[in-house]
């Protein structure tokens, strides 16, 4: 094997913040590995065209704080062919890069997998999604900081639901994993939560409703993942209402407010973890693997195993909000 002299960094697929934090990781270990780092812009779109950029130690100044990506993220349909994939290896070639970090989710390491197969260019990556979805690590990068964005502005919708006896359902993001609801469901005091890992019984919702209102709450909160099988909170309001139309419900969509906004703590930290652990590995030879935490420890997970599984939702946090919602 080849010693690494040259290696690139890419955010790809949805933007997460603390992926900034992770570039100037990634950056600021391989320089202090004697190592170069060129940043690719706009993920695999980006390799396909050699949008590439020389990244020195002060270009990832002054962007541990900010929510985003500096490389730009986006889709690429054309790496999904084998012209398009053939096109990044020579951009790649020409620019001298043996080996890439790729942040983001598991569409990127599949993406990262075929290329590897193809032509052999080395790759880690970090779990880089505000959904916690990805099997293989405790906590993906930019999850804190959304859930955190999200509780912000539940507890200022708990403030006026209450002021006026309302009955809200929060929408949050969750395309296919309920993770963001039910940490927002827990830690917002919500009386129930709705998420498209487990089914979605109208007729159980109202009831916890009820023992709300019999209880004398004065307000109630449902939040709702975006991706439920039984619709986003526009339809389970609808649905509610239908069968109990003395509610006064209202819907806040949340949307896109939980991507942006600058990293947590947290976010921050992982984000450096996961940077430098990310160069270690590619010069210690690792390939076709996510590094992440597990039990508070870097870990590493094969891509076939990341992009197979999911991470599953825990059960008894689900209780939990049925529990403390009485
Ligand atoms: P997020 O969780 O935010 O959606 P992601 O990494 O899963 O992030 P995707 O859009 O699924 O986002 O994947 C990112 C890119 O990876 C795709 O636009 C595509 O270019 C590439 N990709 C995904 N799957 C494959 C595949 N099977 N073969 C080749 N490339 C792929």
């Amino acid at each position: 094997m080849a010693e690494l002299k040259k290696i690139a960094v890419m955010t790809s697929g949805g933007d997460a913040p603390g992926m900034n934090a992770c570039i100037r990781a990634v950056v600021r270990n391989a320089i202090f590995k004697g190592v170069e780092v060129v940043g690719i812009h706009r993920g695999y779109e980006g390799m396909i065209d050699g949008d590439f950029e020389n990244l020195e130690s002060h270009k990832v100044s002054n962007i541990i704080q900010r929510g985003g990506t500096i490389l730009k993220s986006a889709r690429s349909e054309r790496f999904r062919t084998k012209e398009g994939r053939q096109k990044a290896f020579e951009q790649m070639k020409f620019a001298g890069v043996q080996a890439f970090v790729a942040i983001g989710g598991d569409g990127t390491f599949r993406g990262a997998t075929v290329f590897e197969k193809e032509h052999g260019i080395q790759c880690i990556g970090v779990p880089g999604t505000i959904d916690n979805d990805l099997f293989g690590t405790d906590y993906t990068l930019g999850f804190d900081t959304a859930i955190n964005t999200a509780i912000d502005a539940i507890d200022k919708i708990r403030d006026t639901a209450d002021s006026h006896n309302r009955l809200f359902f929060v929408e949050v993001m969750g395309r296919d994993a309920g993770f963001i609801a039910l940490s927002c469901a827990i830690a917002g005091g919500a009386e129930a939560v709705v998420i498209p890992e487990t089914e979605t019984n109208i007729d159980n919702l109202i009831t916890i409703l009820e023992k709300g209102w019999y209880h004398k709450k004065s307000s109630a909160i449902v939040v709702v993942a975006e991706g439920d099988e039984a619709g986003g909170a526009y339809d389970i309001a609808r649905l509610v209402k239908e069968k109990f139309s003395e509610y006064d419900t209202r819907v806040a969509i949340l949307g896109h407010i939980q991507r942006g906004g600058n990293p947590s703590v947290y976010d921050r930290i992982l984000g450096s973890r996961l940077g430098v652990g990310a160069v270690d590995a590619l010069l210690a030879g690792r390939r076709n693997e996510m590094i992440g935490v597990t039990n508070g420890k870097i870990s590493f997970t094969p891509f076939s195993k990341a992009t197979k599984h999911h991470q599953e939702i825990n059960k008894n946090l689900l209780q939990l909000v049925e529990i403390l919602s009485i």
